[in-house]
């Protein structure tokens, strides 16, 4: 499997392949916005809980409880949260996190949420073979669909990554989007081995995602932590900028870290911040994919726009 040549010594057409097995194409950020909106602002929640743990095989109840706080409280925070603020939000679900807590995708799409794939049991999915990786994509898909009335349309992959089949697999299910890439603040079309694919990349960002901050490892030495304030200035400046540029501003949350009192105080100031302004248009993942989508109907494959 590993190719033994040390990457110095690779040909140009060895670097290449590897870096044109998945590429950005073009990009898909809109002319504009619904109802002339300036920004539009994509929240999501990964509602791992106990997958994590479940996943490095930890069955400790110390781990797990850590887990089970995130369904045990900080989804019902959060979902008052969003209520109250009338935003709508994206959860991604690890399917054995929506059997383990019955009701909570039901209460998702009942709010009006948009349900997605987030892997099985948060499995390492760049580590699997490919009818492995199938499968578990298949069975999640129909757990979420089953618990949500509702078939996702969109993925974020456990590991925020792809394995060699993950993009073929997007394709063969059918989903509208990814959400795990990290080559550019607006969406982009996914290209496989040079190829257009119709894939609306949602893209990521560790800067926008509340577990680097926050997340510690008991028995470990490193245990970066970042004052909750100085995390909501951070979010707030990327928001800022992205409202200056017309952007997209794409947040990623889980409920077992920022569903702390000290945190969820943040995540309301940063809400109410964005709504201040009077122009965001909040939306769901699917909604912006749906919405920066008209840009690949009609175009020529592999036309850059
Ligand atoms: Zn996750």
């Amino acid at each position: 499997m590993t190719d033994p040549t040390p990457p110095w010594q690779w040909d140009e057409p060895t670097w290449r392949g590897h870096v044109d097995q998945v590429r950005a194409g073009r990009s898909l950020a809109p002319e504009a916005w619904p109802d002339g909106r300036r920004v539009a602002v994509a929240i999501s929640f990964d509602s791992d809980h106990e997958t994590p743990a479940l996943r490095d095989g930890e069955v400790l109840p110390g781990k797990l409880a850590q887990g089970e706080y995130g369904a045990r409280v900080g989804v019902p925070r959060i979902l008052d949260l969003l209520e109250h603020q009338g935003v709508p939000a994206t959860f991604f679900v690890p399917a054995v996190s929506a059997l383990l807590h019955d009701g909570e995708v039901a209460a998702y799409a009942a709010a009006g949420h948009e349900v997605a794939l987030h892997g099985w049991i948060h499995e390492r999915n760049t580590a699997l073979d490919r009818d492995s990786e199938r499968d578990l994509m298949l069975r999640a898909a129909d757990v979420l669909e089953r618990q949500a009335g509702t078939r996702p349309t969109g993925l974020r992959t456990p590991s925020w990554d792809f394995s060699a089949a993950t993009l073929d697999l997007v394709r063969e299910l059918g989903l509208a989007y990814d959400s795990s890439l990290m080559a550019d603040d607006e969406p982009y079309e996914l290209l496989s081995r040079g190829e257009p694919t119709g894939v609306v990349e949602l893209p990521v960002e560790w800067i926008r995602d509340d577990a680097p901050y926050f997340m510690m490892e008991r028995f470990a030495s490193l245990r970066p932590y970042t004052p909750p304030r100085e995390v909501g200035r951070i979010w707030r400046d990327e928001f800022d900028a992205a409202r200056a540029q017309g952007g997209l501003f794409q947040l990623t949350l889980h409920p077992h870290i920022i569903g702390h009192r000290s945190r969820m105080v943040v995540l309301a100031e940063l809400l109410e911040h964005i709504a201040g302004t009077g122009d965001a248009w909040f939306a769901t993942h699917a909604d912006v994919v749906a919405h920066v989508g008209t840009r690949l109907a009609g175009a020529e494959p592999g036309v850059t726009a």
